[in-house]
Parts: structure tokens; sequence; C-alpha cells
């Protein structure tokens, strides 16, 4: 949806949010598999189906702390039997359970031959020779079968699962110490500007401190890849250019700042020189700009994202179009974060022609959203406020106090 400004502006595409994931998305492709250590393929994505080795359990075993018994035994509270051994875990039983016989046995031992039902020590009075069962108990009682939890040659987790704990502990469960995953993208950043200073510095007039090289940093980790900060780059385009090419080692490049039109902005110009460079107008606020291309290197080419230089279009931008590309490297399927509907508690006012991303407190229980408060692109403490976006669409003037409206969740204090 063109508006007047960015059709002034000619050259420039205007795009939808849609439009512009669509063909960066078309532009990345997952990355090759690679096998490593269990532990370090957490958040990674599986890339061949992990098949169960065994059965699990692999033998009949005890639920419950007890007494192992033959089930015709203890089907009347009072019964005594003679306990005739013990059985702890990790070790095999010796001998058999016969009529009027019990064996003591503990919590994932094997349940001896003869025994088909566990009387929990609860339900006896704890005898060591005999024992008196003080409640009837049905047979197969806190028994765990062979093969119950997973069958052998059972698919167990699919490729394409993303590992979590859940998942880090079957596979352990299944002797995998080592998994093939899909490779996750190592990502360069760099900040441009001749007004930034690093976090150790203190600004003088004019200057101010380079934000957004460690918020994209953290976002990157978020997302389960690895982020690389290479500086800041001045804005000179020989500084540029050097910066890109330390860069070039990574499988996506991001900077932040020099894709307006400033007389000072020379991402674009240098990117097209060491590759190709598209210079987006997103209907979008905040965010406007967005330089999307590939820079050629070596290896092939890399794909590097121009992000605009205000510390919450930064964020916002690489939220809505560079978390996707990275997830879909990183071979996820569900790129988008969940969504949820509430109640809008302020009105806000967005521009028509933009769909508008304010940042928002969503509370869970009342099934409301507020706004963090004034939204301008610079006050990056919005964003520290903020656990979701409130997606406005595009046509709209403002959200009314009392609508429904749309949020993203980008940031669930739950999810911590
Ligand atoms: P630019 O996109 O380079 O025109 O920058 C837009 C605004 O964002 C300017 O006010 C810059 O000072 C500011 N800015 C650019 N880069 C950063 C950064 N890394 N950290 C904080 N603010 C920045
Ligand atoms: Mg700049």
């Amino acid at each position: 949806m063109p508006t007047s400004s960015s059709a002034a502006r000619g050259a420039r595409t205007t795009l939808t949010v849609d439009e512009a994931l669509g063909r960066i998305l078309a532009r990345v492709a997952p990355l090759e598999e690679v096998e490593g250590p269990l532990l370090a393929a957490m958040g990674s994505v599986l890339a061949r189906d992990a098949i169960a080795d065994r059965d699990v359990p692999s033998f009949r075993n005890s639920a419950m702390d007890g007494y192992a018994v033959r089930a015709a035994d203890v089907q009347t509270a009072d019964a005594r039997l003679r306990v005739i051994g013990s059985i702890s875990a990790g070790v095999m039983p010796e001998g058999a359970v016969g009529p009027g016989e019990a064996m003591r046995i503990m919590t994932g031992a094997p349940m001896p031959e003869g025994a088909d039902t566990v009387v929990r020590v609860e339900d006896t009075d704890n005898g060591t020779d005999p024992v008196t069962i003080t409640r009837a108990t049905a047979a197969g009682t806190a028994v765990r079968n062979a093969g119950e939890d997973l069958r052998r040659g059972q698919r167990v987790i699919a490729a394409g699962t993303v590992l979590r704990a859940g998942e880090i502990g079957v596979l352990a469960s299944l002797g995998y110490e080592r998994v093939m995953t899909i490779r996750r993208p190592n990502v360069a950043i760099v900040s441009t500007g001749d007004e930034l200073v690093d976090i150790d510095e203190v600004p003088g007039p004019g200057q101010i401190r380079d934000a957004n090289r460690y918020s994209l940093t953290a976002a990157v980790r978020a997302a389960h890849c690895a982020a690389f900060e290479l500086g800041i780059a001045r804005d000179d385009p020989e500084d540029v250019k050097h910066s890109l090419g330390n860069a070039a080692f990574g499988d996506v490049i991001v900077t932040s700042g020099g894709v307006s039109v400033g007389d000072h902005d020379h991402v674009k110009p240098v990117v097209d020189s060491m590759g190709s460079m598209d210079f987006w107008s997103i209907a979008i606020r905040p965010g406007r700009p967005l330089a999307f291309g590939e820079l050629r290197t070596t290896r092939g080419s890399v794909p590097i994202f121009g992000l605009p230089g205000n510390p919450v279009s930064a964020l916002l931008t690489f939220e809505l179009f560079v978390r996707p590309a990275l997830l879909k490297m990183a071979g996820h399927t569900r790129l988008n974060r969940p969504r949820a509907k509430a109640r809008l508690v302020d009105r806000l006012e967005k521009p028509t022609g933009l769909r508008t991303f304010a940042r928002g407190i969503y509370d869970r229980d009342a099934g409301s959203v507020r706004s963090t408060g004034p939204q301008g692109s610079g006050i990056l403490s919005s964003m520290a406020l903020a656990n979701c976006l409130i997606d406005l669409p595009e046509g709209k003037a403002a959200a009314e106090r009392g609508e429904m409206v749309d949020l993203i969740l980008t940031n669930l204090v739950e999810d911590h």
C-alpha cells in the first residue's frame, strides 16, 4: 500500500510487512545438518528421527517402594506373607516369589519372577518377615511393564522437532550421546554511526551509546543463534566496507543505522559494491526503512539485513523480519510467535496506511493489554517494559479503549 511520502521517494519499493517477510523467507533456506554433543543441541532442530534402540523401560520394574507379591495373595487386607528377599534398583533379583511369599522391593528395581503386583509400604505393617498386608491390592498395581514407555524401533522424536529439556532427556535415555541437528546460523552484527560510542565510554557532546549492537546480540542469542558483534563502523564508505568484510564469515549479517536517506547513509551503496541490496520502504510503524540483500563472499552469498538505527525500530524489525529468517535457517517450521487477542485498556492512535506495532503489556489473567506509554521510535525503554506487540492493522487510524486487539506474544514472563 504506497503512501504519499514513499511515493514521493519514487525509486523505493513500498511493501507491506507480510510482503517483505515473504521476500526475505523466499531467499533463505535451512542450513546443513551437523553432528554434536547432546547438550549442545538444546534449542536446535533435530535433523533425523530418533529411534528407540530398546524397550523403555527395558525390564519390568516397581513403581513404588513396597513388596513384590502374587496378586492372588493380597486380595484381602490382613494377609500375612513370608519375606524371602529384598531387591534394590540396579540389581537383578535372585529367585522367584512363590505362593504366600513376598520380596521387599525399591522403586525402579526389577520385578522378580512369579510376582505380578507391588503392595505399597504404606499398605503394609512394614514387616521384615513376615509382612502383613493392610489393604487389598489389585493385580498389576505399581508395576511398570517393559516397553510401557517406548517400544524398540519406535520413532520417539521426529525430525524437525525443537529440542527442549524434555526431548534432551528422552534422547539421553535412548543413548544419544551425539545428535544430528540443523546448524544454527552465526550472525555478525555491526552498528553504524559517527555519533556512537561503546558501552564503556562516556558520550561526549552529540554522542550516544551504541544500544543496538547489544540489543540485537541479545535478540540473536534469545533465538538460540550465535551472535558476533563487530563493533561500530563510522559513517564513511571505507569503514563500512571494512566492517562488512569482517562480517562476511557470518551466515547472516545484521547492520543497524545508515539506511535512511541522510547524506551519511552508506550501507546500501557499500553493499551494492560487494553484492546487492534492496532498499524497502515498509508500510510499518516504527521501522520504516529496511534494506535486505546479499553480500558476495568466497563461500557464496550471505544475506544481509540493514536495519534502521532507531533503537526501537532496530529491535522491532529484527523481531519481525530477521528472527523468522534465522529460525528458518535453523530448520524451524514454526517461524511465528504465539498470538493472542486482548481488550485494549488505553486508546492508541496510529497513522492510517501503516501497520503499527505498539509495545504492550499483556495481562493474561485479565485478558487485557495496555501500551507501555509513549511509542516514539527512539524510546527504547518501551521495549524493556513490553511483553508483547500490539499488532494494529494498516487501514485504521486508532484502536479504541475496550476494543479487542491482536497481540504478538514476544516475551511473556512465564517463558523465562
Ligand atoms: P540512522 O538510521 O543511522 O539515521 O539512525 C537513526 C537514529 O538512531 C539516530 O538518532 C541515531 O543516532 C540512532 N542510532 C543509530 N544507531 C544506533 C545505535 N547503535 N544505538 C543507539 N542509537 C542509534
Ligand atoms: Mg546513522
